[in-house]
C-alpha cells in the first residue's frame, strides 16, 4: 500500500478551501518555491534608519532577503509618528476583513515566506494561514460593534514561531479596540512581518496607526516597551523576556499600563492503562513532533501508566519511525527543521548532556538546522531543567495510585500553558482537569493547534496573563476603561 501523504499531510485541509490533493494548488505551490521574496524593512512613517542583515533560510543555511533593522532613532520617531486610527468600528472591521481575503489571495507568496523563512512544512503553513485570517476575521467580529475608547498606541511582539498568525492576531485585536500598533516581529521572520504589513497597509490600516519596526530585542524591543508614550504591550515569546518587559515597563510608563503576555510551558500529559493505544500514540507523535516542536502548546512530559508503558512505548518508537524529517516544501515531510543555528545547537548541547536517556531517536539531514525526534526517559517533569523548543518527547511513568502525586508535580513547575489527558473513565476526566492548572487542556485528542473562536488559547501562572488569544475577553484589554455618564 503507497501511503499518499506522510503522517501529519494526511489530515487535509479544507478551511480554507486549500486541497493538497489537488494539482492546481499543488502547481501554485510548487511555483512558489521559487520566487524571491521582498526584502524587509521598517514600514514607518518617517524615514527609517537602521543596518542591513541577511535573512537566512533554516533548512538550507541560504540567505533568502535581507532586512534592514529599525534603529533606537527609528522607534522613537515611529512612536511620535503613530495616530490612533479614528475610524468608525464597522470600518476598522471592513478593512480587517479584506485583509483577511488579500491573505488568503496570497497564499503562494505567504507558504513561501512561511516554509523558506520560517521552515514550515507545507501543511504547518496552511494551518498558519488559516489561523491568521480566522484572527482578522474573528477579531472584526468582536469589535465591530463596539464603542469603547482605545489606550492609544500599543507595542506588539510576536514570536517567530506563528510569525503570521500570532503576528496578525496582536495587531488585528489592537487595531480593532482603535488603538495604534508599533509592531515588532522576532528577528528571525521580518519578511513574513513585511509582507503581511503591505497587506493590512494594502486593505485600508493607515500607515500612523500600524508601523513595522523590525530589529533585535536589545534595541527595538528595549525601546518599544521603555517609553512613557506607549499605552500597552502585548506579547508573545519566553517567560523571562515577559519579566524583562514587565520590569522595563513598571519603570518607564502609567502604573498599570497592561501587559498581555502568552509565554512558554513545561505541557504535560498522562495516558492511563484504559486509554486506546493507537489514538494516545497519535496524539502523542502529533503534540511533540509536529511544527518540530516548536509551539508553546507543544507536549515535553507524558506520563504513562506503568501497566501499559512497554506497550506503548514500542509502538510510539514505531510511530516515529513513520516520520520524515526534512525539505518543508515537500508533502511528504512530517517535520522541518528548528528556527536558527542557536536553537539548534541548544537542543543538541541539551541532548549531549542527556544521552543516557534516550529511548529512541531519528536520524535527520546533516545539512540545515535539524535535530532528531528523540524520546527521553525521566523519572517525572522534576527531570526538566527548562523547556527545550524543540522536538524532544520526555516520557515517564506512574503506578495508578500516584495519579494525585503526578498532577502535583505538574502543577508545581508553576507553568500552566496545555494539558491532555487519554482515559476511558469519565470521573477521572473530571477529577483531574479540576486539579490540573493549565489553561487549555484537551481530553483524548491532541493538545496543539488551537482553534480561534471555540479554543480561545492561553495559560495561567508563568505561562501567561490572560486573556485569551481568540477568545471573547481578548478585545477587552485593548481598551480604556472609561464610563460616561450626563444628565439632561
Ligand atoms: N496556539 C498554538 C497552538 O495551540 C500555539 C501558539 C504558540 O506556540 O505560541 O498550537
Amino acid at each position: 500500500l503507497v501511503q499518499p501523504h506522510a503522517l501529519f499531510g494526511a489530515e487535509r485541509d479544507n478551511s480554507l478551501g486549500f486541497d493538497l490533493a489537488d494539482e492546481e494548488t499543488l502547481a501554485r505551490i510548487e511555483a512558489a518555491r521559487s520566487v524571491d521574496l521582498p526584502d524587509a524593512g521598517p514600514l514607518t512613517v518617517s524615514a527609517p534608519v537602521g543596518t542591513v542583515r541577511p535573512v537566512i533560510n533554516p533548512a538550507t543555511g541560504e540567505k533568502i532577503a535581507q532586512v534592514t533593522e529599525a534603529s533606537a532613532e527609528t522607534v522613537t520617531q515611529a512612536i511620535a509618528d503613530a495616530r490612533v486610527w479614528d475610524a468608525p468600528a464597522a470600518e476598522r472591521a471592513a478593512v480587517m476583513r479584506r485583509a483577511a481575503d488579500l491573505y488568503e489571495e496570497n497564499y503562494g507568496l505567504i507558504f513561501a515566506a512561511l516554509g523558506r523563512e520560517a521552515g514550515k512544512s507545507l501543511g504547518d503553513a496552511v494551518g498558519e494561514l488559516r489561523e491568521a485570517v480566522d484572527f482578522l476575521r474573528y477579531y472584526a467580529q468582536q469589535g465591530e460593534n463596539s464603542a469603547e475608547a482605545p489606550r492609544g498606541i500599543f507595542t506588539a511582539i510576536s514570536p517567530w514561531n506563528f510569525p503570521l498568525a500570532i503576528f496578525s492576531g496582536q495587531i488585528a485585536a489592537a487595531l480593532m479596540a482603535g488603538n495604534a500598533v508599533l509592531a515588532k516581529p522576532a528577528e528571525q521572520t521580518p519578511v513574513i512581518a513585511a509582507i503581511a504589513v503591505r497587506l493590512l497597509h494594502q486593505a485600508g490600516v493607515p500607515a500612523h496607526a500600524l508601523q513595522l519596526l523590525p530589529g533585535d530585542g536589545a534595541t527595538v524591543g528595549a525601546a518599544l516597551t521603555g517609553d512613557a508614550r506607549i499605552n500597552g504591550v502585548v506579547f508573545t515569546g519566553g517567560t523571562d523576556t515577559a519579566k524583562i518587559i514587565a520590569r522595563s515597563m513598571a519603570q518607564h510608563m502609567a502604573p498599570g499600563t497592561p501587559l498581555i503576555a502568552e509565554t512558554g510551558g513545561l505541557n504535560a500529559m498522562i495516558v492511563d492503562s484504559t486509554a486506546l493505544p493507537e489514538q494516545a500514540v497519535r496524539d502523542i507523535v502529533m503534540s511533540s513532533f509536529r511544527s518540530a516542536g516548536q509551539r508553546c502548546s507543544a507536549l515535553r512530559c507524558l506520563y504513562v501508566q506503568e501497566d501499559v508503558a512497554p506497550h506503548l512505548t514500542q509502538m510510539l518508537k514505531g510511530a516515529m519511525d513513520e516520520l520524515s524529517v526534512g525539505d518543508p516544501w515537500l508533502l511528504s515531510t512530517d517535520v522541518g527543521p528548528v528556527i536558527d543555528a542557536e536553537a539548534q545547537e541548544g537542543i543538541v548541547d541539551y541532548l549531549r548532556d542527556n544521552t543516557n536517556r534516550v529511548l529512541h531517536r531519528l536520524n535527520v539531514p546533516s545539512q540545515g538546522h535539524f535535530i532528531a525526534p528523540t524520546m527521553l526517559r525521566v523519572n517525572g517533569i522534576e527531570d526538566l531543567e527548562r523547556e527545550i523548543f524543540g522536538p524532544v518527547l520526555h516520557v515517564a511513568t506512574y503506578r495508578a495510585r500516584d495519579l494525585d502525586k503526578v498532577v502535583a508535580a505538574i502543577n508545581s513547575r508553576g507553568f500552566g500553558l496545555t494539558f491532555g489527558l487519554h482515559t476511558r473513565i469519565d470521573s477521572r476526566v473530571q477529577e483531574v482537569t479540576d486539579a490540573i492548572h493549565a489553561g487549555n487542556i484537551y481530553v483524548n485528542r491532541n493538545q496543539i493547534g488551537a482553534i480561534v473562536g471555540s479554543q480561545p488559547f492561553g495559560g495561567e501562572g508563568l505561562s501567561g496573563t490572560g486573556p485569551k488569544a481568540g477568545g471573547p475577553l481578548y478585545l477587552t484589554r485593548f481598551f480604556a476603561p472609561k464610563a460616561a455618564d450626563a444628565d439632561a
